[in-house]
């Protein structure tokens, strides 16, 4: 199964990310993630990639494309994968088709722009392994600090109120039209977002498996 997971940024794409990985056992790949690490080890690809990131603007297609392309090589890729935040433009969809990588599912998780305010604002993340938090609605049992690893739970530069602004305004430019390049395929499955983190798991499953 080669599915995709759209979404706003804060519309819980990561944690749906997991929750399939664990159903279906095929890998989660995510190119912010892959991107945090680079700039995390300062690599020529993280010092480029860092301004972007921080200023909530996409990096460049080019390079984005040409992660994925090595990452789709590895191993454990070859009985399928989800990828959660690629394709972000519409170039990036077209890179992928001409990949010749075959999509089974476009899974769309849509939540409205208050919302992602709140929950990206509240946002904390584990420098260690990356679990994701929030100080309101799933708090970590000692404040500032990962349940899973114990690693320091911090606020990504970019949950910054203006900068989550910025990163609205990109998501509706430039990855919102996904949207319809993948209905056209007839392969697009909306889930609308739910106030439980579980019950937004069961519909994202649903849209998997059926
Ligand atoms: P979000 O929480 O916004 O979904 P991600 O962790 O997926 O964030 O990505 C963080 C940042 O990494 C983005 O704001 C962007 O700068 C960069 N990025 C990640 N994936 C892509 C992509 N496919 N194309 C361009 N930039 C990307
Ligand atoms: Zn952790």
């Amino acid at each position: 199964m080669r599915l995709i997971l759209l979404g706003a940024p804060g519309a819980g794409k990561g944690t749906q990310a997991e929750v399939i990985c664990n159903a279906l056992n095929i890998p989660a790949i995510s190119t912010g993630n892959i991107l945090r690490e680079a700039k995390a080890n300062k690599t020529a690809l993280g010092l480029e990639a860092a301004s972007y990131m921080d200023s909530g603007k996409l990096v460049p297609d080019e390079v984005v494309i040409n992660i994925l392309k090595e990452r789709l090589k590895e191993d454990d890729c070859k009985d399928g994968f989800i990828l959660d935040g690629f394709p972000r433009t519409v170039p990036q969809a077209e890179a992928l088709d001409k990949m010749g990588v075959v999509i089974d599912r476009v899974v769309d998780i849509e939540v409205p722009d208050e919302k992602i305010m709140a929950r990206l604002s509240g946002r904390r993340v584990c420098e260690k392994c990356g679990s994701s938090y929030h100080v309101e609605y799933k708090p970590t049992k000692v404040e500032g600090v990962c349940d899973r690893c114990g690693g320091k739970t911090v606020q990504r530069k970019d949950d910054s109120p203006e900068i989550i602004k910025d990163r609205l305004e990109v998501y509706h430019a430039q990855t919102e039209p996904l949207k319809d390049y993948y209905k056209k395929t007839g392969k697009l499955v909306i889930v609308e977002g739910q106030e439980e983190v579980a019950d937004t798991s069961a519909l994202t499953l649903k849209a998997v498996e059926a």
